[in-house]
């Protein structure tokens, strides 16, 4: 891992284009002001990738990246409105090769490795990736990062 001052709103703004090209698809971001903080800039866009591309295969509607701050950290949720996942799956979703009703997903193909490695660069990042979901409303994966990473002023 490299780490370097890396601007948030830019970072996701560059993953969010080339989806929204390659997809018939809104993928929104809320949240704004510049925040700047100490991450491996390339990691953290392959592991907000991974979130943004299940968020499409999962779901049809539009998808939402939302910024946020608090006193304690910087966080950066993507928000999908499609099946979610139901309560028993979620202690496996990071496992390698895990998927949910392997029947369900069948159209959309995967290894089930996705998560995995997105676990992997969370840790690598010093972030911590949280999960909220119910089955029908849809879910968001919230990547949490510590005040410490953050350079600009609250
Ligand atoms: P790939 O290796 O191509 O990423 P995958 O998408 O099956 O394959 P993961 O990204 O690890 O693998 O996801 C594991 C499982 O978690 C998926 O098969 C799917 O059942 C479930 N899942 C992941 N993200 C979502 C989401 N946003 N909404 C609903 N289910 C999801």
């Amino acid at each position: 891992f490299k780490f370097e001052e890396t601007d948030i709103n830019s970072l996701v703004e560059k993953t969010l284009q080339p989806m929204r090209h390659a997809h018939a698809r809104d993928f929104i971001l809320e949240g704004n002001g510049s925040v700047v903080v100490v991450t491996d800039a390339e990691k953290l866009r392959q592991l907000l990738f991974i979130l943004l591309d299940n968020a499409r295969k999962y779901s049809e509607r539009e998808i939402k990246t939302t910024i946020s701050k608090n006193e304690t950290s910087i966080s950066i949720a993507v928000t999908d409105y499609g099946n979610g996942i139901p309560k028993e799956a979620l202690p496996h979703i990071f496992d390698r090769f895990y998927r949910v009703h392997e029947d369900r997903n069948r159209k959309t193909g995967g290894t089930g490795l996705g998560l995995a490695i997105a676990k992997e660069l969370a840790d690598g990042l010093g972030a911590e990736l949280n999960i909220e979901s119910s089955v029908g409303v849809g879910t968001t994966f919230r990547i949490i990062m510590p005040k410490k990473q953050i350079l600009t002023d609250f």
